[in-house]
Parts: structure tokens; sequence; C-alpha cells
């Protein structure tokens, strides 16, 4: 069970600012939602944890996604009348949920297209986050990208 030491030091910083520290549960919770950034559950992540971590209950699980919830390493992504998912990317990114096969596709938001979110609001409303998620569906062709690129740059055409 190792980890990249970067990404253990951002871990650690991130817990620190927010009072918290670093533990190897939440070490191993975050590395493994880096490792396959699909958006799991806590179900989910609990099973690929506890093949790494046979000794990690589900309460602790879910106790470390509260602590990097709560230092902004991780995002909570709620679809409605679904378990809450969990997603990694930190850039600014939307939400695409193929309604056939129920996967998560992050959609890149470039920083014009979040000011042009900005501009709809009426004159005294201030914006601090947002959140979009669009249903539909993709076509195979469209979803043979790796995992990886669809984290850190835009989803082909
Ligand atoms: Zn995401």
């Amino acid at each position: 069970m190792s980890i990249a030491p970067s990404n253990n030091d951002a871990l650690a910083q991130h817990l620190a600012h927010s009072g918290l520290r670093a533990t190897p549960q939440r070490e191993i919770v975050y590395q493994v939602l880096l490792e396959r950034r699909d958006h799991p559950t806590a179900d989910e992540l609990f099973a690929r944890v506890k093949a790494k971590m046979p000794t990690i209950s589900l309460a602790t699980v879910y106790n470390c996604l509260e602590a990097l919830v709560q230092c902004d390493l991780v995002k909570q992504v709620n679809f409605e009348r679904e378990p809450t998912r969990y997603c990694s990317n930190l850039t600014e990114h939307a939400h695409f949920i193929d309604t056939a096969t129920g996967q998560i596709i992050d959609i890149e938001m470039t920083p014009a297209y979040v000011a042009r979110l900005r501009e709809a609001l009426p004159p005294g409303f201030t914006m601090e986050d947002v959140e979009l998620n669009f249903r539909g569906a993709a076509a195979p062709s469209a979803l043979k990208i790796p995992a990886t690129a669809a984290q850190t740059g835009p989803i082909p055409a």
C-alpha cells in the first residue's frame, strides 16, 4: 500500500489546513478515490478500500470521506434520489450522467463558461459555487477516453 509522496503531502497539507490529521485510513481512501475517478458511492469505495485494508469499516470510510470533503479535496456529487457519489477532480467541472449506463462523466467548465453562468444572476446576487448536472446519452465512441484524460483535460468532441 504505497501512495505517491506528492499526493500524501497534498493530503496532509489540506487536512492540516482544516485542523485534521492525516491517518492511514484517510490516505488510503483518498488514494483509492484517485485511482479510479468514476464517482463511486461510499459503498463502492468501501469495497475497493477493504480489498487493500481489510480491517477498515464502512463507518470509517464515511468518516474519511467527511474529512476529505471538509478539507476540499473531494466533492460530493448528488443526483436526485441516488446515493451521494464522490469526485476527486478539483477543477471546475459539470457532471454528465449517462441515463442508460449510470456512468458519470466530468465535463470541463472553462472560466469563460463559469463567467457566463454568473451573468445569469440578477444584480445583487453573488455566486459562491455552481453545480451543473447534465442527463442524457453518450455514444460509445464518445466514451473511449482514458479515465485520466477525462480528469485532466477537456472531453474531446
Ligand atoms: Zn466529477
